[in-house]
């Protein structure tokens, strides 16, 4: 599946298009980013040694980074704003501002 963040974008809205409610409003939205980020720290503390409660599995991080995925994209359509445009934006800045930042792998060469 090749997919691009313009083809994320629509296919939410047109998921989100279909019904009276539309786009949560801005501060639900942000109450929701926070719910998904708290379930993706869920399943990585699970991982990373802590033991999950009675009865609770130990999660899917691939779906919460998903469902996390999905409030961004909706934020961004709420906003009319390009999420394609602020990757290439962000990435052009680790890649200018932050290229000698790390220790690169032929450092030693
Ligand atoms: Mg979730």
């Amino acid at each position: 599946m090749s997919l691009t963040f313009r083809d994320a974008g629509e296919r939410v809205d047109a998921y989100i298009s279909q019904f009276k409610e539309g786009y949560f409003p801005p501060l639900l939205m942000l109450a929701r980013l926070t719910e998904e980020v708290g379930e993706v720290a869920r399943v990585v503390s699970h991982f990373s040694g802590k033991t999950p409660k009675p009865g609770e599995d130990e999660g899917d991080l691939e779906a919460e980074l998903a469902d996390l995925l999905f409030v961004m994209i909706c934020m961004a359509n709420e906003r009319g704003l390009s999420l394609e445009r602020g990757f290439d934006r962000v990435m052009t800045k680790f890649e200018t501002r932050d290229k000698d930042r790390w220790t690169r792998k032929d450092a030693d060469e």
